[in-house]
């Protein structure tokens, strides 16, 4: 593959410093120039803007969103990462970096000191080996954010994304769609990254919703009932519900799913969102 001006830049920085990417950091450095362009617009990041970036690196998407956007905050939790930040982010006046672990920070209290009323975009080439709970944190905090918008692993994005009925629709697919209208954006190859990455990624968009996809009496019950279904995925529903701790007897699961229309052979991969709405409130009505 061609040498690019961000891959040398990368390269040149990390022999300067002396640094080796941290594996334990999830550090895998993103070197093209289309896709840093293409994540920055498919996040349509303008001056009016208030970007969240996860884990600057060694600014390579930085730079890039402190040109389109108002303001940037840039969380990363490496400190050696620190000092050249400093150097490659000089004349950059809209960016601040702060050197912290962002599943440890208090987001709500430091969007609000940074950005005031303004909701954020959250802009990154996610750390793989947290994904999973750095989405699931700015999700459930219920933060004031207008969109996500990620590196993941593929599969993870096609998890992000899959409609029901499938493998990759899961307990992570019903939580983040509850939340967000997910979009599939680029699907990039793994020779981009120094170091390379095992498998190929992808760049999705999650816009957050205004108000959920549906609207549930008890949204804590609601996620119980989506994660007892998924708990074990050769269960039918009935089984699988069963087995999930609701204080209620098979024939009671029988009973309620037949209530709601829903064969009791069924997996829980296969039900909607409204399907486990439904679910989930005749449990909570009938309580
Ligand atoms: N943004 C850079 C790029 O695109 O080249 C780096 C992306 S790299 C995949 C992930 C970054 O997240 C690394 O800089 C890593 O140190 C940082 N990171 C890992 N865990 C973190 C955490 N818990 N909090 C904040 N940053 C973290």
């Amino acid at each position: 593959m061609k040498e690019t001006t961000v891959s040398a830049a990368t390269k040149e920085l990390l022999k300067k410093y002396n640094l080796k990417a941290a594996k334990k950091f999830g550090q895998n450095f993103l070197t093209d120039e289309g896709v840093l362009k293409a994540i920055i617009e498919s996040a349509g990041v303008s001056k009016e803007d208030c970007v969240l970036e996860i884990g600057p690196g060694l600014g390579a998407l930085t730079t890039g969103l402190s040109q389109k956007a108002g303001k940037v905050l840039a969380v990363e939790i490496d400190r050696q990462l620190i000092p050249v930040l400093k150097v490659v982010l000089f004349g950059y006046d809209n960016v601040q970096v702060i050197n912290d672990d962002i599943l440890k920070l208090d987001l709500r209290a430091v969007l609000a000191e940074h950005f005031g009323s303004v909701p954020a975009k959250v802009v990154a080439n996610l750390p793989y080996y947290i994904t999973t709970p750095i989405i699931m944190k700015l999700l459930e905090e219920k933060l004031h954010l207008k969109s996500i918008t990620v590196m993941v692993q593929k599969e993870v994005g096609d998890r992000l994304c899959a409609p029901p009925g499938g493998k990759d629709y899961g307990a992570l697919t019903v939580a983040v769609q509850y939340y967000c209208e997910p979009h599939k954006v680029l699907i990039v190859p793994s020779e981009v990254f120094i170091p390379q990455p095992e498998v190929d990624s992808m760049v999705v968009r999650l816009d957050i919703r205004e108000k959920p996809a549906v609207q549930v009496q008890d949204e804590a019950l609601f996620f119980k009932v989506v994660k007892a279904s998924f708990a074990q995925r050769r269960k039918t529903l009935l089984n699988a519900l069963s087995a999930g701790n609701f204080g209620r007897s098979k024939e009671s699961i029988k009973a309620l799913l037949e209530a709601c229309d829903i064969e009791e052979n069924r997996r829980g991969e296969t039900l909607s969102l409204e399907e486990f709405a439904m679910i989930s409130d005749k449990m909570d009505s009938s309580r």
